[in-house]
Formats: C-alpha cells, structure tokens, sequence
C-alpha cells in the first residue's frame, strides 16, 4: 500500500503552490490570536480552532471561484523597478491606469486585502459573530501570502531559472520542519496601525525585496551541495514523497539567516495587528454578547460545501 502511495505521490505534477503552506497558515491564524487584548480574547480564544482551520478557506476556494487566484500575489516586476512606489495604492486609481482585467491577469493582493480589511471592520460594526470570524480567518490568509517573497515576484516557483519546487520549499518544506522544532513565537501585542493601505504595499515591498535573496541562496547552495543529496524520500504528514531533504532545508534555512522565521512571526504580528485595528475603527463594539451565539445551519451547509467541492478539486495534495 505505501509503495503505492509513493508511487502515486511521484505521479502527481510538481505542485503549483502560491501560498504559504497550509501548516504555516493554519500556525499564523492560532497564534495571532495570543497578540489579542482581553477584549477581543472573548471571542477569538473560543473559537481558536475556527480560525486556525478556516486560514485555508481561500486556497480552497481557487478551484471554485475564478476570481479567487489573484487575491493571493502581486507579481510586481511586471511593473518595474520601484513599482511600490509607482502602482496606486488605491483599487480604482490603478484600474484607471491599467483596467481590472490587467491587474487581476498580475495578481491584487495588497488591494484585496484593503476589500478584506472593509469587510471585517464592517462587521465588528455590525457585531456579526460569523462575518467576523469567517473574515478574520481569511484576511489573516492573504495577510500571510503577501510575506511571502515569492508572492510578489513573477517568478513565483522559480520556473524561469530552473528552481521550480522553490515556492513550496520555502513556505511549505521548511516551516513544517522547523517552526514548531527551533522557531519562537512570543511576539508581544497586537499593534494599531493608522494606515493600512500603506501597511500592505509597505508588506509587498519587504516581499518584493527579498524575493531575489530567496532564489539566489537556492541556486548558491544547489551549486555546492551533493546533487544526490538535495532531495530525499522523506515522511510528509504521513506520507512518504520525494522532497528537498532535511540537510538541503537546514542549510537552505541557515544561508537565510532566519528569513523565513522572521516572515513568519511578522505574519503573526500583521493577522493580529489588522483584526485589532478593524476592531478599533468600529469603534472597539463588545464581543462579549456574541461569544455565545452559533453558526446558523445554513452557514455550516456553506462552508461544508466548499470543502466537498475543495476535495473534488483537481490537487490531491496541496500547499
Ligand atoms: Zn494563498
């Protein structure tokens, strides 16, 4: 049986992965909720496992909805160098200078997450115990995915220069391997932040900076590490693959003088920061009455739907 799972494993086309691994999102969701003051604590703490479970719904979510892919990235090049600086920051500005249909073809992921930040805000106003946690869940994915380095660049899994793999080494491989073995997560407290819009391209450009760090050290260390050593049959949530291996990753990790760790934990930080100021700028409502309400049958139908259609989908495995 496991040799035909390996085999099958092996089958399966190099995985497209634009995310953040599910491990590290489901992590970046579970600890931000620790960065909360006691106000929001009420709710979030109960329902811990909620959003730690529901910080994939977006990746999910791809396969049903065709909007969904361009949420999740922003390949920045595509626009020069400094494009930071040169891109509207604001949604209509930049459809006036470039149309919907050429930005969604590049990625929005620092737009979206203005659209998910509205979105949360108006439903602390509105004290809806589901809004809130299901936004919660899912601006603290997109949060997360713009951290990543290769989700702001086009050459998001190396395809250009001959790494492909590198997207889910870095996001997927290395956080299950050493997160929760080597990485700190005492972070401190949530932090308000005066202006979020600056705050995601300000997270974009960070990304943007680093993606050429994360692509350079790969290519320096394939260079001079056994070229039968650099990937393994090595256990992966149980299954048996063929993946970097566990020598490759550590020093892949260590050339990256805690790259990885450092994006992660500022992760944590930003899911944390922004739920705490969408809390604030509804005018800080108490969570306390709501703790106890449910989600309506309905609801539950809903998002037990896309996890049958998620299933059905075309990946086996994914990241
Ligand atoms: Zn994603």
């Amino acid at each position: 049986m496991r040799k035909i799972i390996v085999w099958i494993a092996m089958l399966l086309p190099a995985q497209d992965c634009y995310c953040w691994g599910f491990y590290a999102h489901q992590k970046i969701n579970y600890f931000a909720v620790f960065l909360l003051p006691p106000e929001m604590l009420v709710l979030y703490k109960p329902n811990i496992d909620f959003l730690e479970v529901h910080a994939t719904d977006p990746d999910k979510r791809r396969y049903a909805v065709k909007e969904e892919a361009p949420r999740h990235y922003l390949d920045i090049d595509h626009y020069g160098d400094h494009a930071w600086d040169s891109l509207p920051h604001k949604w209509e500005d930049a459809v006036a200078k470039y149309s919907a249909d050429s930005l969604n073809a590049h990625g929005i992921v620092p737009w979206w997450l203005q659209v998910m930040m509205n979105r949360l805000t108006k439903a602390f106003r509105e004290k809806d115990r589901t809004r809130i946690l299901r936004y919660s869940a899912e601006i603290g994915h997109y949060i997360a995915d713009a951290h990543v380095p290769l989700h702001a660049s086009s050459n998001h899994n190396g395809q250009f220069t001959g790494q492909k793999g590198i997207h889910g080494f870095w996001e997927s491989r290395i956080p299950e391997l050493l997160a929760m073995r080597d990485w700190d997560f005492f972070i401190g407290h949530a932090q308000y932040i005066p202006n979020t819009s600056r705050f995601f391209w300000d997270r974009i450009k960070e990304s943007a900076l680093a993606s050429d760090t994360v692509l350079k050290y790969e290519k320096a260390l394939t260079n001079h590490f056994p070229a039968d050593q650099k990937y393994a049959y090595e256990d992966r949530n149980g299954i048996t693959i063929r993946q970097y291996s566990t020598a490759f990753s550590v020093k892949y990790d260590k050339l990256l003088n805690g790259m990885i760790e450092r994006r992660m934990r500022q992760s944590i930080l930003s899911v944390a920061s922004c739920w705490y100021t969408a809390w604030v700028n509804a005018g800080q409502p108490d969570l306390k009455e709501l703790v106890d309400k449910k989600f309506t049958a309905e609801e539950l139908e809903e998002m037990e739907k896309m996890e049958l259609v998620w299933k059905s989908g075309p990946q086996v495995e994914h990241n």
